[in-house]
């Protein structure tokens, strides 16, 4: 099993998304970023494609809480699943940002998770894919959309 290591994936990642953020040159999104990582409890995760989930705080750091069980994903799967969660805390902290985004794209999703695989897309260049267990990947599968019964 390769070990998860969480603060290198946090550097790399975040720094992206912080990139993207001042790009869009919009003053409402100009504040620091921050997020805490960590590994939450195994009950949390019930299904098999429960891996990971994310809350944001007023005032505080964002938090992305990942299942012990994401050591044993792909690399495709990890990268996947922390994109479209920080595209999940980047929702859920800048409330303008779909705003801004809708002058510079077209078609951005209205919905929670269909904008945050969405997202995910656009700040690191890479599509996000469903894998046969239904988690994120960016390895290329048959199914290139969310399913809907996943919830959009
Ligand atoms: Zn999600």
């Amino acid at each position: 099993m390769r070990p998860l290591d969480l603060q290198n994936l946090t550097a790399w990642s975040l720094d992206d998304a912080e990139e993207f953020i001042y790009e869009l040159n919009d003053p409402r999104l100009q504040s620091d970023l921050e997020v805490e990582l960590r590994i939450g409890d195994i009950q949390e995760f019930p299904e098999t494609r429960n891996v990971a989930y994310t809350m944001c705080h007023q005032g505080g750091p964002a938090l992305i809480v990942f299942a012990p069980k994401l050591d044993d994903l792909t690399l495709g799967n990890i990268d996947a699943v922390l994109r479209h969660e920080i595209a999940h805390v980047l929702d859920l902290c800048y409330p303008s940002l779909k705003s801004t985004l809708r002058k510079h794209y077209s078609g951005v999703p209205p919905t929670t998770e269909l904008f945050a695989d969405w997202l995910a897309g656009l700040i690191w260049d890479e599509h996000i894919y469903y894998d046969d267990d239904l988690i994120q990947t960016t390895d290329v599968t048959s199914t290139s959309k969310r399913p809907r019964h996943l919830g959009l």
